[in-house]
């Protein structure tokens, strides 16, 4: 069965997708200081996306710190989308190592345009595995390809978790004059439309 999945690419595209920028309010990472950042917004109006929360006048916030080893593991946040405010309720890190200071990527994350271009595979999992990183670092929809096993039940509810996003380091500098790169660190982010929790999974290549 081939399944649709999407990769951001940087062009203004009819919905109001946001690589970076800083309308959500997000934790303190208490790891590094700053504040988690924001990596992308993704708006719920684009049906495309209307398996996240149906299609509704909302955005979807794309958060991790990518400064420490709070990403490393999973982290856990309670989203308000009315305030558009995002806690952390829980981060399984317990290494606490913070990147050197010239590698650091700043807070916020200077906001660009994106949009989605449908990506088809004859073999998602490894058509992504090997694309990922290279000819993009940001897709949505489709299945997350987890390089490890994964837990994807909400801590909450119990139910299962419903897939969202994949996010990596920007390895061929697809992003001009700008860094993001975040080591080997893959970031799966799944979510409870039941509970409204977001969990971002760790994982490394
Ligand atoms: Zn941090
Ligand atoms: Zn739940």
């Amino acid at each position: 069965m081939s399944v649709i999945k999407y990769k951001a690419v940087f062009s203004e595209g009819s919905y109001h997708h946001r690589f970076g920028g800083n309308d959500w309010i997000t934790p303190v990472c208490e790891n590094c200081g700053d504040n988690y950042h924001q990596i992308a917004s993704f708006d719920l109006n684009d049906p495309r996306l209307s398996y996240i929360y149906g299609i509704c006048d909302k955005s979807f916030p794309i958060v991790s710190c990518v400064n420490c080893s709070s990403c490393w593991g999973d982290q856990l946040f309670k989203v308000d989308f009315e305030k558009k405010e995002i806690k952390l309720i829980g981060n399984t890190d317990n290494i606490h190592w913070v990147i050197e200071d010239e590698y650091r990527i700043s807070v916020p994350i200077a906001e660009h345009s994106i949009s989605f271009e449908e990506l088809l595979y004859e073999d998602e999992y490894e058509g992504t595995l090997n694309d990922l990183g290279g000819d993009y670092f940001i897709t949505a929809a489709g299945n997350p390809c987890f390089v490890m096993e994964a837990d994807t039940v909400c801590p909450l509810c119990k139910g299962e978790m419903k897939y969202v996003a994949t996010v990596c380091g920007d390895h061929v500098g697809i992003l001009e004059n700008e860094d993001f790169e975040i080591g080997e660190t893959i970031l799966y982010y799944m979510f409870c439309s039941e509970c409204d929790v977001i969990k971002v999974i760790g994982q490394s290549t």
